[in-house]
Formats: structure tokens, C-alpha cells, sequence
């Protein structure tokens, strides 16, 4: 139960809309019980009255017109609880997903690294929402029960007090008991119901996602067959859950039943010690109306199962701490940027070898930087280590002068470009795509810069109002690594991080790609990953990476010089 702890307490901000939901859902009830209890006194009266004297003086009209005002009152009260409780829960969900999503993006992607996208999804989504079943389905129809159990008695007991007790203990007793023994039945089923709806969306997106490659291969089927037996599972969950449902009510009738036999056997010679009349009637229908009491709470603990699951999952993620902190205060620097590692190792998981091992690399502010070295050797990782997508384990890392972990998030990013590797369309338009890296900017500014990259043709109807990404205009490698540029671009930040900018744009491509660099590079200083060995003449200095370690660092002429290992690459790709 402690699991729920973190959501009870985003209850206290919604506390008037829930409480005057159960205020309502309790008026509802006792209108409901009152209109049955009454009925049956009254129709019962009335009939008695009609076969003696009393027919004169039978008083039709006031418990009429009550029995009309319980009709409405329910009504009403069941509507006016619903809209309270359903405004008061869903902006709970509201509150909910926003707070469980500013404690998930922290963690990208150093510990969510290990949870696939869809089951991401999954708990963003469904396992929220049985977060609003603890009210509806738990919190609510408990206190509502026990107060509900608590006027019928009073109410009963006022005419006989044995009779109130013996009603009274009964509902009591049920209400103590039924949750319990349907949280025991159900709780295994709804455990692995919550994890069999996860597993069911992830093969559902895992089909979705690969569907072409999956196609291609002849694969397609076996993946198919995956979401077949995960939604056959899924399925027997729910087919156990309706039945247990079905068991909890259908008991709970025939202990109502069994109760209504009770109590007329006891009202029999008579309610409060009179003679017997209509109250008998009375506390027959007040029986079969008590139960109404228990219904929501039936079948309800079943679920307790699968909501416990859902919030254990949720923890997962709200409980852990990030990886990369930031502070919130910017740190006061000398503007001169600069960057240096000192020595700095970097390892993915603790089990697997160091990928970056004791750097140490000076730039001086608006040096420029090539970063040479083979596939997998950490280039890329020495850059994410700048953008702080992850710490390094030892070691630091100064920017201007200042340990990059004083930097504030914004503050960081506003002094750094980026063209990554991996360049990610988002879904939007052109413009949405541009303008994620300087929101201020104009359509001229825009147009311009994509002219720049060499990217006029996207510039046609509908211009930069063309809708990229899913189920949009789709955008070859090298269109998507120029969008990629014209951003870092845009962005014009004093750092700039190139990795791997030119890979696969065709030679005259690239040769205005790098003379267009070479006019934003002016009073910058940048890293330049690249695998293709032109124009390092112009940078200020060329390193050489292998397996994580500098293994060669300075000029273009001084390597060459040297006859090292720059040197004989150069040859043998010349
Ligand atoms: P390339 O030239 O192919 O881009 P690179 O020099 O940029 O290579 P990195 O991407 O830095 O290489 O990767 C260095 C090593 O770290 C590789 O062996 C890679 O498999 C591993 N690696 C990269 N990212 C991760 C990650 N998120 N988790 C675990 N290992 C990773
Ligand atoms: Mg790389």
C-alpha cells in the first residue's frame, strides 16, 4: 500500500471536488435506500389504511411527495456526483501525467535507458489511469459504505433496535470482508494483467514500427504471432477478472438474500414491539436497499491487484534520481569559451570496458578542432559527454574556464550548437523543425538558411508549412543531415559540435557545406568529428582517437611532419 503513498498526496490538491463527490454519492445513496424504504411503507400503509377507518384520515400526500423528491434526488445526485468526481479525477490524471512526465524526462536517457519506448507509453497512459481507480472504485465507496452503513442503522435501530444491529452488523461485516477476500482472489490476475496490457502494446508497436523491415525479411508473420499470444493472455486476464466480477456480485445477492429472510423473520411479530404492520414492509425494502451500499464495493478490490501494479511501475521511474543534474543558478564565466577534458574516463555499463580512457585535450576559446578515428573508437561519446547527455565517472570537463556540472541546463545550451550524428525529424511542419532551434526566427531568416544548406528545393508548395515526419513528406539521409545543420545554424551558439556533418552528401554538396562552415566558424570554437580527410589543412589543430585514448594531437603541418599515424592515413586515402 505504501506504493500509493506518492499519489494519495497529489489527492490533497483536488480535496473539495473529491470530497463534495463523495458528499454527493452519499446523498444519492440514502435518496435511493429512503425512496425503496419508503415505497414499500408506504404502498403497504396505504393498503392497510384502505381496508379500515384510517381511510379518511390517511395522510396520500406527504409521503408522496416525498417518495417523488427521493426520485429526483437520486437522479440528481447520481448526475451531480458524476460530473464533481469526474472533473475532480481527471484533472487529477491531469496533474498526474504532468508530474510523473517532468520526473521521467530527467531520466533520459541514462536510467530509462533500459525501458523500451512503448512500455514508456504504456505507463504514461494506462498505468495513470488506474491511479484514478483508488478513488472511484476504493477511497470513495469505502467512506461513502461506512457512512451509509452507519445512517441505516441508526435509521433502523430507532424503530427496533434489534433489528438495526442485526442489519447493521451484517453490512458491516460484509464491508469488512468482501474487499479483502476479492483483493486475495484477484490480486495475481491483476498483477499479471497490468504486465500482459504492457507486453500487448510493446509487440503491438515493436509489429508497427519494423513493419516494412519485418516485411522485407519474410519476418512479418512470426511478429504477428507475438501480439496473437500476448492478446490471447491479456484476454484470459480479463476473462477471469469478469468472472471474479460476476462471483462478487452474485454472492453478495444471495447474502442479501439470505439477509432479507433474516430480518422478516425477525420483523415478523412486529417492529419496535408492536403488533405487525406497513414497518415491516419497511424494513423488508430497507434490506434489499442496504446492499446498494455494498455494490460499487463488490467487485472493487480485484482491481486493488492491478493498481498496485501500475503504481509500483510508475515508481520506477518517479523514485529514481537523475544521472545528470543540473544546477539551477547560471554560473558566472569569463565568456571565453573554451573547453577542456581533464583527465576524463567514460564507460556505458560498469561490466564493459572504458569507451573514452583518461582524455585530457585543451581548446582554446575560438580554436577549431578535427576529431579523427576509426568506427566505435568514442567520438561521438566524447561529444555527448560536452552536452552532458552523460557524466563522465572520472575526471572534469571545464567550459570557460568553469566544471561544466556549474552550468545551468539553459545556459548550457544556449552555448552550445549541435549537429548530431543521428539527425531526428520531429513530427511538424518544416518551419516547427527550424524554429526548435531559434524560436525568434522570421520565415526570411528561415528560407535563407535552408537556401544556404542547399535545400531551396524543400522551399517549394507548401514551402515551410510542408509537414515532415510520420505520415508527412519523408527526407533523404542527406536532406536530414543538412535540416541538422541549418539548425546548429540557426542556433549560432559560441560552441559548435559537428559530428560527422558531410557523411553521405555527394562531393560538391559537401565542398558548399564546408565553405559555408567556413564562414560561421569566425570566432567560434569547434569540434569537427569527421571521417573524410579534406580541408584539415584549415582547422587549428586535427586529433586523433583510437580505442577511447588521444593518440596523436596538433596542426595539420605538424603531423604530417611527424610521419605518424595522421600521416599514413592521409596516404592511404589519398
Ligand atoms: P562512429 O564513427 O561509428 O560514429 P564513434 O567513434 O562515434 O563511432 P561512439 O558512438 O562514441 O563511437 O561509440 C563508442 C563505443 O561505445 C562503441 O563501441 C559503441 O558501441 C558504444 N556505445 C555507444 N553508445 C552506447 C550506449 N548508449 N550504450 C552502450 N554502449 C554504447
Ligand atoms: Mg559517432
Amino acid at each position: 500500500m505504501r506504493d500509493l503513498l506518492p499519489y494519495l498526496k497529489l489527492y490533497k490538491k483536488h480535496w473539495f471536488g473529491l470530497t463534495l463527490g463523495m458528499v454527493l454519492a452519499l446523498l444519492t445513496l440514502f435518496a435511493s435506500i429512503g425512496l425503496l424504504t419508503l415505497s414499500g411503507w408506504f404502498l403497504s400503509a396505504a393498503a392497510v389504511a384502505a381496508l379500515s377507518v384510517a381511510r379518511e384520515t390517511f395522510n396520500y400526500m406527504l409521503p408522496g411527495a416525498f417518495v417523488r423528491g427521493f426520485a429526483m434526488g437520486r437522479t440528481a445526485g447520481r448526475w451531480g456526483e458524476r460530473v464533481v468526481s469526474h472533473n475532480a479525477t481527471f484533472k487529477l490524471l491531469t496533474d498526474l501525467r504532468i508530474f510523473f512526465f517532468q520526473k521521467l524526462a530527467p531520466l533520459i536517457p541514462g536510467r530509462v535507458s533500459g525501458i523500451r519506448d512503448a512500455d514508456l507509453l504504456n505507463r504514461l497512459i494506462a498505468d495513470i489511469d488506474a491511479m484514478d481507480h483508488v478513488y472511484l472504485r476504493l477511497i470513495s465507496p469505502i467512506i461513502v459504505g461506512t457512512l451509509g452503513i452507519i445512517g441505516l442503522t441508526g435509521f433502523v435501530a430507532w424503530f427496533d433496535l434489534k433489528l438495526g444491529l442485526t442489519l447493521g452488523g451484517i453490512l458491516l461485516f460484509m464491508l469488512l470482508t468482501w474487499p479483502v477476500l476479492f483483493y486475495k482472489l484477484g490480486k495475481n490476475n491483476g498483477r499479471e494483467l497490468t504486465q500482459n496490457r504492457a507486453h500487448f502494446r510493446i509487440t503491438a508497436l515493436d509489429w508497427l514500427q519494423g513493419h516494412t523491415e519485418l516485411t522485407l525479411f519474410g519476418a512479418e508473420p512470426k511478429y504477428r504471432q507475438a501480439i496473437d499470444d500476448a492478446q490471447e493472455k491479456l484476454l484470459k486476464n480479463q476473462y477471469i477478472n469478469a468472472h471474479f466480477g460476476g462471483l462478487a456480485q452474485g454472492l453478495l445477492m444471495l447474502v442479501n438474500g439470505w439477509t432479507l429472510v433474516l430480518v422478516m423473520w425477525l420483523a415478523a411479530d412486529g417492529v419496535g414491539g408492536q403488533q405487525p404492520d406497513p414497518f415491516v414492509a419497511m424494513m423488508a425494502f430497507a434490506t434489499m436497499a442496504s446492499f446498494e451500499l455494498l455494490m460499487p464495493i463488490a467487485g472493487a478490490f480485484q482491481y486493488l491487484g492491478q493498481t498496485l501494479t501500475s503504481a509500483r511501475r510508475l515508481n520506477e521511474v518517479i523514485l529514481s534520481e537523475p544521472e545528470v543534474q543540473f544546477p539551477t543558478e547560471p554560473v558566472a564565466h569569463s565568456g571565453e569559451y573554451s573547453i577542456e577534458f581533464s583527465d576524463v574516463s567514460f564507460r556505458y555499463d560498469t561490466q564493459q570496458p572504458a569507451v573514452l580512457d583518461h582524455i585530457d585535450l585543451t581548446i582554446a576559446a575560438q580554436q577549431k578542432v578535427a576529431i579523427l578515428g576509426q568506427t566505435g573508437s568514442g567520438k561521438s561519446t566524447l561529444m555527448q559527454l560536452l552536452t552532458r547527455y552523460w557524466d563522465p565517472q572520472h575526471g572534469e570537463i571545464r567550459l570557460a574556464g568553469k566544471p561544466l556540472t556549474q552550468w545551468s541546463e539553459s545556459q548550457l545550451r544556449q552555448a552550445i550548437s549541435v549537429v548530431s550524428q543521428r539527425v531526428d525529424i520531429l513530427n511538424g511542419t518544416l518551419r516547427d523543425n527550424l524554429l526548435m532551434a531559434k524560436p525568434q526566427a522570421n520565415d526570411a531568416e528561415l528560407t535563407s538558411i535552408l537556401t544556404q544548406v542547399g535545400l531551396e528545393k524543400l522551399l517549394e508548395q507548401p514551402g515551410l508549412d510542408a509537414w515532415l515526419g510520420d505520415g508527412g513528406r519523408q527526407l533523404s539521409g542527406g536532406e536530414k543531415r543538412r535540416i541538422g545543420i541549418a539548425r546548429a545554424l540557426l542556433h549560432n551558439a559560441p560552441i559548435l559540435l559537428l559530428d560527422e556533418p558531410t557523411e553521405g552528401l555527394d562531393k560538391q554538396t559537401e565542398q558548399q557545406i564546408m565553405t559555408l562552415f567556413e564562414q560561421h566558424f569566425v570566432g567560434k570554437t569547434v569540434l569537427f568529428i569527421t571521417h573524410r580527410l579534406v580541408n584539415l589543412e584549415q582547422m587549428d589543430s586535427i586529433c586523433l582517437i583510437e580505442q577511447g585514448e588521444i593518440v596523436e594531437f596538433g596542426s595539420h603541418q605538424t603531423l604530417t611532419e611527424q610521419q605518424g599515424r595522421y600521416y599514413q592515413l592521409t596516404q592511404t586515402l589519398a
